[in-house]
Parts: structure tokens; C-alpha cells; sequence
């Protein structure tokens, strides 16, 4: 249609009656085997949810060339064709799968953040106008649990539990139209929302915007790429019947979207989120090692789960045909099918990490009190990721600890050198007491 400007009806029937041979980049294995476990209930089966909680599932698997390799659009018997897909169709919320694309990323790029920043756990914007204009506290927005921490917390940790308040200060520092030029341009994220007026932190910070599941897992591939992004493709050609052709998409577009450092920071940060306690532990792979992010949508009418594996990217949404909020007893269920369809998906494949080119990051121990660079005198310490070209400065917890006088380990006697014996010492201390 858009090609040859032929209407949706001739195009359709040209499609069905000329004899095309349309050449897909559909992995046939990987296709069979997503089929065959969308169709099985065990897939999705969870603890005490009911069958008829769990709603429809959808799925892509993209590798890092931006091939669709797989895809399916409902779960169960399929029992129509080019039926309503919501893996290619359905445009529906990121969820906070957004957060590391539109806010993370440009954050850690732009230097406004790294890994251990610290940063307030509390709302800053007004949900009402009316509200700002009468003085009232900031009540925009809240957090998944409801919860305020009442420290301020590093960055890895509000990417962790998937906290709202700190990507809504980052969405206004960086500007919410700066943000969705990043994800309109960059990651090619067409028709995100419907009109200017909705670009805001609820859409760009949060996932209030839609997507389709081909675009989110195709951005994912920067994650698990150093950066780099290949619009995803579902064909490479079609031929007409005499062997001519009239669609190439042979060529790609392939693009370095964020600079590898960046890239490799986040990889990290998206690591913590499933290996180091984070919302998304529950689709850790037995043998490849796993990264991405959790995502609900408002009122729980999809979940997400958004992963990277050294071979694939691929991305799970549940979410009921008639847009109705998805039973608590569910949650959790879709990211232990993404993880039950990649191990099957897998399986053959060499165990394998990520190869990622991390020459421009450094990894440091970091003060978990300040944030910053951990010194000797730091009581607790931890380990992150840091851009070469912006590492915090050093903690100044020495400069803080406690005056000479008050220091009880200050006035102790020296422990005997070992160059200065003193044979009769040691003789008066030989257990008489
Ligand atoms: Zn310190």
C-alpha cells in the first residue's frame, strides 16, 4: 500500500491471489516452539491463579539485528486466521519498561546521573493544577506500593524496585519533549502518543504512552548491543510470481543510539533488576545470562516483562482483550512463562554472558551513605558501574568521623614492633594471671 499507493483491498487481494513469494526472517524452529507453548496452559499456570484470571499473552523475539524471529499474538487454540494480534496490532502502555529507554538511558548519557547518584524518593508535581495553586504538597507520583522511602536512594536501587518519583525528576530535568524526541527519533517509536498535549512525565516517564510489542522489544536490543538499534523487520523481500521484486528490505538502518558506556551501565543496572533482588527475578535463565525490566500499566491492565539474553531480545505482555484490570493473583506469571518459553527457546545454545565492550566504564566501590566513591573509612560498601569519564568524587567520610580526643582507639599503645624486642616483656606475660 504505501509502496505503490494501491488502497487496503486491492493490496489485500494482489497479497492472496498473485502468486508473491514473501521471503519472512521468522525463525521456522523458534516459531513452532513459541507456538506450541502459547497454546499450552501449563505455560502460563501460577500458584493458585485460576485459569480464567490469566489473560491473553503475547510475545516477541527479536535478535540483535532487528529480526522478528518469532511471534505470537494470543495465547490458547488459535481459532482464527489474521485474527486481532496483540503482538503486532494491539497498541497498548509501556508500562515502567519505558523508564530505562526514555529516562535511564539519556540520564546516564547526558551525565545527570550515575550508577550511585543519590536522589529523594518523593513526589514532585501536583496530580491537579488546583492543588499546586493552593500551596499543597506534591502528590505526583506515587509509587507502585504505595511506599516513600525516607533516605534518599541511589539510582540502581529506584531501577531495582522500579520507583516512579525518581524518573519523573529526571523527565523534568531533561525536559518530557526532549524525551520523546529520544524515543520518536532515535528509537523510532512512531505515533507513541496522540497529541503533544500528552507529552508529559505520565507518558514518558512512567509508560502511559503505547506501544506496539514489536517496537519495545526491538528498542531493547540497545541493551544487549552497546547501544546500537536496527529497526525491527519482519521480511526481507517479496517477489512477484515472475521472480521479480517488488519489496526489498534487505538493507537495515542499523544505528548507534547510545554511546557503549551508556549502553554498558545500563546493561548492568538491567542485570540488578533480575540477579540482584530486583522485581525481575523470577526470569533468570539457568545458563544464559539474563537482564531487563518489569512493567504495569495503570490500574494493572498489563504486565510486562521486557528481557535481554546474549543471543535474543524478547518481550512478554499480558493484558485482557477488553482492556479490564489483571487479577493480583496473577502477578508474577508472565515473567515465569518468559522465562519457561526462553529456556525452551535456548536450549542448544552454547551457556553464555554478555560481550559487551565496557572499556569506556569502570567498576568501584561506592559508599552506600553518600554515594559516592568508597573510601577505607566507609562503613558499607558496594560495587557499581561507572562511566570512565564520570566517576563521582571521592566519599568524605574521614573528613567526618569523629575529633582525635573522642576517638577511643587513638591513645592504645602501639602493638610491640617486631624490629624492637623486648625479650623480658614477654617473659612477665607468659599466662601467670
Ligand atoms: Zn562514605
Amino acid at each position: 500500500m504505501k509502496e505503490y499507493g494501491y488502497k487496503k483491498d486491492f493490496a489485500e487481494q494482489k497479497l492472496m491471489t498473485s502468486g508473491y513469494r514473501i521471503y519472512t526472517v521468522m525463525d521456522v524452529t523458534m516459531q513452532t516452539t513459541l507456538e506450541r507453548m502459547f497454546a499450552d496452559p501449563a505455560t502460563f499456570a501460577y500458584g493458585s491463579a485460576k485459569e480464567e484470571d490469566i489473560p491473553q499473552a503475547a510475545m516477541v523475539i527479536c535478535d540483535y539485528e532487528g529480526n522478528v524471529l518469532a511471534l505470537v499474538g494470543g495465547r490458547g487454540e488459535k481459532t482464527t486466521s489474521r485474527g486481532f494480534n496483540l503482538a503486532t496490532q494491539a497498541k497498548r502502555p509501556f508500562g515502567s519498561t519505558i523508564k530505562p529507554l526514555s529516562i535511564y538511558g539519556p540520564a546516564f548519557e547526558k551525565d545527570l546521573i550515575t550508577w550511585s547518584t543519590l536522589m529523594e524518593d518523593k513526589p514532585t508535581l501536583w496530580k491537579d493544577k488546583k492543588d499546586e495553586l493552593a500551596g499543597n504538597p506534591p502528590d505526583y507520583p506515587n509509587n507502585y506500593n504505595h511506599r516513600f522511602e525516607e533516605n534518599p536512594m541511589t539510582i540502581i536501587d529506584a531501577i531495582k524496585v522500579s520507583k516512579n518519583t525518581i524518573p519523573v525528576q529526571l523527565c523534568e530535568l531533561m525536559g518530557p519533549e526532549t524525551v520523546y524526541e529520544f524515543m520518536t527519533t532515535k528509537l523510532h517509536f512512531s505515533n507513541m502518543v496522540a497529541s503533544a498535549a500528552d507529552i508529559g512525565s505520565h507518558s514518558m516517564a512512567l509508560g502511559g504512552a503505547d506501544t506496539t510489542l514489536i517496537d519495545l522489544t526491538a528498542a531493547y536490543q540497545i541493551f544487549g548491543n552497546n547501544g546500537y538499534y536496527t529497526s525491527p523487520k519482519l521480511y526481507s523481500q517479496v517477489l512477484d510470481a515472475e521472480g521479480k521484486v517488488i519489496l526489498d528490505n534487505t538493507s537495515s538502518d542499523t544505528k548507534q543510539v547510545l554511546p557503549a558506556d551508556t549502553a554498558y551501565v545500563l546493561n548492568r543496572a538491567l542485570w540488578q533488576v533480575v540477579n540482584g533482588g530486583g522485581s525481575g527475578a523470577r526470569a533468570k535463565l539457568s545458563q544464559w545470562e539474563t537482564v531487563g525490566k518489569t512493567g504495569t500499566s495503570d490500574d494493572r491492565k498489563d504486565l510486562l516483562f521486557a528481557g535481554c539474553t546474549p543471543y535474543y531480545t524478547a518481550v512478554i505482555r499480558y493484558g485482557h482483550n477488553d482492556n479490564t484490570v489483571i487479577s493480583n493473583s496473577v502477578e508474577g506469571s508472565h515473567i515465569q512463562a518468559w522465562k519457561k518459553v526462553m529456556e525452551e527457546i535456548l536450549k542448544g545454545k552454547n551457556p553464555a554472558t554478555f560481550d559487551l565492550d565496557s572499556s569506556g566504564v569502570e567498576q568501584r566501590e561506592y559508599c552506600t551513605e553518600s554515594g559516592l566513591l568508597a573510601t577505607s573509612q566507609c562503613p558499607a560498601k558496594l560495587t557499581g558501574y561507572y562511566k570512565k569519564d564520570f566517576l563521582p568524587e571521592y566519599c568524605s567520610h574521614e573528613n567526618l568521623s569523629a575529633p582525635e580526643e573522642d576517638d577511643p582507639f587513638e591513645d592504645d599503645p602501639q602493638p610491640p614492633s617486631s624490629s624492637d624486642p623486648s625479650p623480658w616483656d614477654d617473659d612477665e606475660d607468659l599466662g601467670f594471671e
